[in-house]
């Protein structure tokens, strides 16, 4: 199978700074790739690298099964939808997504055939006379999408697409935008800090943390098989083990983590149950209450559904999880 995206051994340094550090990467073609990571964990670094943009301090990179050192961004069969969409506000909508084919010297007549044809596929048929202006800030996004797969590049690279919508016009973006990669069957790679589009979004994920990536798996696998603490933590909210606890509960000294939604919570006192605590906090977060539970001086975060059976701050209560929710990461140290 041929890869779309190689990254062997690849670094960034600027100075000091270690942007990217010795990661590996390999993105199939079709597949909707997401690079998660917390600020300054060098997931745009290694965007730009793809694009273009900047060039590593070693390593290398192979679009589509070729080397591209020297290969300037216009030459690269990728395009990139940036943040701030970059859209030329002096030019109406139309003429903003022509202008890749004007560069390319195309005829008026298939650069507006085109153009029209890209502004339908994300639902802005009719918009072309307008300036980005006049647009909302999701139209806009729509505008620079257009814009980015008038020249069908094999690859599309999206940093933060999604980052300056609100959250209702976010999660229909984050449809469309699924839907509009399915539609084209290009390698959408994106950039992102938000876990929840991460997960509901992409075919797999790299977790990005200090210039390196720590897992690259499905949502599911990043989700309920965590490698390190720091995946576990980073992504949804897991109760974050330390050895010496664990040991009590199951007999091997190692890091686990337990996803907050596995935690069964019940009024203390039944059958000598394993573990007892008090519950310290307690949020309502609509279906569901999160509940913070101190065990002797270790912390225990519990999602349990909203009701009348939720248990009140201050309450002793028993905990209880099926032992394959406990995830077993690494040794102590
Ligand atoms: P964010 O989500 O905040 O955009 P990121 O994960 O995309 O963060 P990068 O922008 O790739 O992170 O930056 C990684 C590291 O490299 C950071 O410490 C950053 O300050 C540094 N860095 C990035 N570009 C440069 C540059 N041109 N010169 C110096 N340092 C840089």
């Amino acid at each position: 199978m041929t890869t779309a995206v190689l990254l062997k051994q690849v670094s960034r340094h600027f100075g000091l700074i270690k942007a990217l550090d010795n990661i590996d990467l390999e993105v199939g073609p079709g597949e909707f790739f997401a690079m998660l990571g917390p600020s300054g964990s060098g997931k745009t670094t290694c965007l730009r690298l793809i694009a273009g943009f900047e060039q590593p301090t070693s390593g290398r990179i192979e679009i589509f099964g070729e080397g591209v050192e020297g290969v300037p961004p216009y030459r690269r069969n990728v395009n990139t939808v940036f943040q701030d969409y970059a859209l030329f506000p002096h030019m109406n909508v139309l003429e903003n997504v022509c202008y890749p084919l004007m560069l390319k010297k195309l005829d008026k007549a298939t650069q507006r055939r085109e153009a029209e044809a890209a502004l339908e596929l994300v639902k802005l048929g009719g918009y072309g006379g307008r300036r980005p202006g006049e647009l909302s800030g999701g139209q806009r996004q729509r505008v620079a999408l257009a814009r980015a797969i008038i020249n069908k590049p094999k690859v599309l690279l999206l940093d933060e697409p999604l980052g300056a919508l609100d959250l209702k016009l976010r999660e229909q973006m984050q449809e469309e935008l699924k839907a509009l990669q399915k539609t084209l069957g290009i390698t959408f790679i994106f950039v992102t800090h938000d876990q929840g589009e991460a997960l509901s979004m992409a075919d797999r994920i790299a977790v990005f943390d200090q210039g390196r990536v720590m897992q690259v798996g499905t949502p599911e696998e990043i989700y309920r098989r965590p490698q390190s603490r720091f995946v576990a933590d980073f992504v949804g909210s897991s109760n974050v083990m330390a050895p010496a606890f664990v040991e009590r509960i199951v007999g091997e000294k190692r890091w686990a983590s337990l996803r907050p939604e596995a935690v069964r919570v019940s009024a203390a006192g039944g059958a000598a149950a394993a573990l007892t605590g008090t519950v310290v906090a307690k949020s309502y977060l609509g279906s569901t209450t999160r509940l913070a539970i101190d065990l002797d001086g270790t912390r225990i975060h519990a999602a349990v559904p909203s009701g009348d059976n939720v248990p009140a701050e201050g309450a002793r209560v028993s905990l209880e999880f099926d032992r394959d929710a406990l995830h077993l990461m690494e040794n102590e140290g």
